[in-house]
């Protein structure tokens, strides 16, 4: 860890000085760290420098690594704008100082309110729903319509679900805990940990994975993991994702859990204007197509169409609870699994 974190301060140490050199004369760059590291992002980059003439320099890494780059950079950070998923995260950013409040009519205008920050230090740029798979031979699907139906004892013994380390559930807690109330939300976790098919292990592709081997009968995931088995170039993946069933949970009530991937700008961002253009851009339709697309998550403008697969599974009843909340209930969440046992 320790060679890691030298090894980011060096490469900080290097492009501080390079932009201030570039500083004197007009700004023409934006710095973005970011989680993503797909090919065609580098192309949406691409397009922006096109468009504006405004370098895009990239910096990948986790999120959490990310977070803790900025942190100990202070000041000093090169950072114009932080990308990252899961409005817990960014909450995170938020909290730790990193993130600077945005006036952008484009962003409010194109992002619903309850997609982005209450004080505007971030924006959701894509949504993905957190839903539950089934294989429909051994399950029926009325068992299992609620987030609260699988606490249920008919499950025991049968759910699939990751740890409670990972963000995602978190975030799925911290709705529950909002929508219930912590004594629910503790009996709920109590209820899934019994009808735990194993000790929570792998992430949400290898829940889905485990239904087909018949190591239970339901699972918990995010969208797009289900959807790019769906699209992927391994025969296995396709196979296993055409052998089970989607269901987007609790369409009678509150509707299905969403997050977001998000980016916010960095409170010491050096190219600040240039930093809200690259955020405004990537919600505009061009970008939006191209960024959600490839991820297979939903677009936050809602002008851009869906990738086939979410077409093809319909449209849902989204919770609207504002994600901001997802960040404040994070440590009761944290607590609730530590007591309810969840590894
Ligand atoms: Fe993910």
């Amino acid at each position: 860890m320790k060679n890691i974190l030298l090894a980011f301060l060096a490469i900080s140490m290097t492009w501080a000085c390079t932009s201030n050199t570039s500083e004197k004369e007009e700004s023409k760059e934006v710095n973005v760290y970011t989680h993503r590291h797909y090919e065609s992002d580098q192309q949406l980059f691409k397009d922006f420098e096109e468009k504006t003439g405004i370098k895009v320099n990239v910096v990948s890494a986790n999120a959490d690594e990310l977070i803790q780059k900025m942190t100990l950079e202070g000041e000093n950070s090169p950072a114009d704008v932080l990308i990252t998923v899961d409005a817990g995260r960014l909450h995170r950013a938020k909290d730790a100082g990193l993130l600077q409040a945005i006036e952008s009519e484009t962003l409010n205008n194109t992002i619903a309110s309850n997609l982005r920050d209450v004080d505007n230090q971030w924006f959701g740029l894509t949504i993905r729903g957190r839903v539950i798979i089934y294989n429909p031979e051994n399950i029926s699907p009325e068992k299992i319509s609620t987030y609260e139906s699988l606490a249920n004892p008919e499950i025991d013994g049968r759910l699939l679900i990751r740890s409670s380390s990972n963000v995602y559930n978190q975030s799925l807690m911290a709705s529950i805990i909002a929508h219930n109330g912590e004594e629910a939300a503790t009996e709920w976790a109590n209820g899934v940990v019994k009808n735990m098919a194993r000790d929570p292990k792998g992430g949400d592709r290898d829940q889905i994975k485990a239904v087909y081997a018949g190591e239970g009968d339901v699972a918990v995931t995010n969208t797009y993991y289900l959807a790019k088995m769906l699209n992927s170039s391994s025969e296995e993946e396709v196979k296993v994702a055409e052998a089970l069933k989607i269901l987007f949970p609790n369409q009678e009530g509150r509707g299905t859990h969403i997050n977001v991937s998000g980016a916010g700008v960095a409170k010491y961002a050096p190219n600040k204007e240039n930093a809200v253009k690259f955020i405004e851009f990537l919600v505009s339709e061009e970008a939006q197509k191209v960024f959600a697309g490839v991820n297979y998550e939903y677009p936050v403008n809602e002008k851009v169409e869906w990738a086939s697969t979410l077409k093809e599974w319909g449209d849902f009843k989204r919770d609207t609870l504002n994600l901001s909340v997802l960040g404040e209930n994070n440590d009761l969440a944290v607590k609730i699994f530590d007591r309810a046992g969840w590894k």
